[in-house]
């Protein structure tokens, strides 16, 4: 859990690209500053230790012999060199803060006959021998000023990332306008676009993946278009037929064709009733009603069709705010796809509603073949029907649910599916109230009588 929070950041192409550049800047300082110190350095360092042995020699002859503390005083005062004096009967230092051989015993020392160097980060050390004994010189830092150096030093750092974080996000900002585009285009809205400002290779996906989007929308509207146009030719012929079909003599072959023409009818009017919904004149034509008595009555309706219906936990008098034939019809395709999707020994399909403050919940649930999970997601589309069905042969052409759940969606509400193979299957709807609608009335019952499980 903990590994998988740390990991995170590093599964983002931002961060990578910041660490990169983090990495890149701290290399070649490595490689120029290594390559510096050695070529530049080093011959600098041989000027440096020149001077120090002159300019320690002429301090050694300033000091006396054995050396004097008041003029090495006097010298750090007017200098800043501090100067400390070791030998084996006495010693002194000008400072407290100059280190004694112990402390530089770790410090690079370079040895040369009559004097010594030692460094460590910039601080430098010469030590001189003399007949009185070592005199070591050193130039004495303030501790509060190395403090604020490094302060500087950590708060430049600190603006550095904070510019190269800033940059890279704003250079990268295309992307997840991209990512938010390809959401809202794998949700089905065709209508948005990504914001183009840039002119960059990002800016030219955008540019690219909107002429995609705009493309898959008018070939969809295209195909729509043609299925509305077709859909709506064919409504003369089958009803030429339906009247044709009259003169036919009673027979398996005229119940068999009136079945299919009626199936196709079916088909004709759910795709018409679907891009009318869509539509902006889709009008709902809602009002208030009873839907305990709609229940009812289509338990009734389908009282003789294997396995049955039955209503299980639903108010007595539950009032809903919508579009009564619209629910009808969400109703209807659901009890009958359960109905068809059930065999005839298993147990009856359960309706139940529960009225909340805010929605009005419907359950409908079969204990059927099940719907797979790959399947589950895509049952809503427009003529998708799972291999099951379709090696079933239970008729049908895919448009149910979705004339279903555009009648939801034209409601403001919702539809779910919760199913387990060769279990069953609950569809879920939800109707919300709106503030305009007439408030439900009390609930005078929450469970039918005779169906208390
Ligand atoms: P169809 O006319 O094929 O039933 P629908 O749109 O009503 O079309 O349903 C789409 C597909 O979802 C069906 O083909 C079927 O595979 C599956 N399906 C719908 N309801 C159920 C259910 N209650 N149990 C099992 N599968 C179902």
């Amino acid at each position: 859990m903990l590994l998988k929070l740390l990991g995170r950041p590093f599964r983002s192409v931002f961060t990578k690209l910041l660490l990169v550049m983090m990495a890149v800047g701290f290399l070649l300082y490595m490689v120029i500053g290594g390559l510096y110190w050695h070529v530049v350095g080093e011959t600098r360092m041989e000027v440096y230790r020149e001077n120090a042995l002159k300019y320690t020699s002429y301090l050694l002859e300033e000091l006396g012999s054995p050396p004097d503390l008041k003029v090495a005083q006097q010298i750090t005062q007017e200098t800043g060199l501090g100067i400390r004096f070791i030998s084996q009967s006495s010693g002194w230092s000008t400072n407290a803060a100059i280190p004694n051989l112990e402390d530089l015993r770790h410090w690079s020392w370079k040895r040369e006959p009559n004097v010594q160097f030692a460094r460590k980060g910039g601080q430098m050390v010469v030590l001189r021998e003399t007949d009185d004994g070592s005199l070591l010189f050193i130039a004495v830092q303030d501790e509060a000023s190395i403090w604020s150096w490094l302060l500087v030093l950590l708060v430049s750092i600190a603006l550095i990332i904070l510019a190269a974080f800033s940059t890279i996000r704003w250079i990268l900002r295309p992307l997840r306008d991209l990512a938010r585009g390809v959401r809202a285009l794998s949700a089905g809205d065709l209508e948005h676009r990504v914001p183009e400002y840039r002119t960059d290779e990002l800016g030219r996906l955008t540019r690219a993946f909107n002429h995609m989007s705009g493309r898959i929308q008018s070939m969809l509207t295209a195909r729509e278009r043609l299925l509305l146009d077709v859909s709506h030719e064919l409504r003369s012929p089958l009803t030429r037929m339906k009247v044709a079909m009259e003169f036919l003599p009673q027979d398996a072959t005229r119940s068999m064709i009136r079945n299919d023409v009626e199936e196709m009818e079916q088909m004709i009017t759910e795709i018409l009733e679907s891009a009318r919904l869509q539509s902006q004149y889709g009008r709902l034509n809602k009002q208030s009603f009873n839907l305990t008595e709609v229940l009812q009555a289509l338990v009734q309706e389908y009282s003789t069709r294997p396995p049955g219906v039955r209503l299980a936990h639903v108010p007595e008098d539950s009032m809903l705010y919508a579009d009564r034939e619209q629910v009808q019809t969400v109703m209807r395709n659901l009890i009958t796809n359960a109905l068809k999707y059930s065999s005839e020994d298993t147990a009856p399909v359960e309706i139940s509603v529960e009225s909340h403050p805010l929605q009005t919940t419907i359950h409908v649930r079969d204990f059927g073949q099940g719907i797979a999970k790959e399947d589950q997601e895509f049952i809503f589309e427009p003529f998708y029907r799972t291999d099951a069905s379709r090696n079933k042969n239970t008729g049908g052409y895919g448009l149910g649910l979705s004339l279903c759940k555009n009648i939801v969606e034209a409601h403001d509400g919702s539809i779910a599916v919760n199913s387990i193979v060769n279990t069953g299957t609950i569809f879920t709807l939800n109707f919300p109230h709106h503030p305009e609608d007439p408030p439900p009335p009390t609930v005078k019952s929450n469970r039918m009588p005779e169906n208390m499980s």
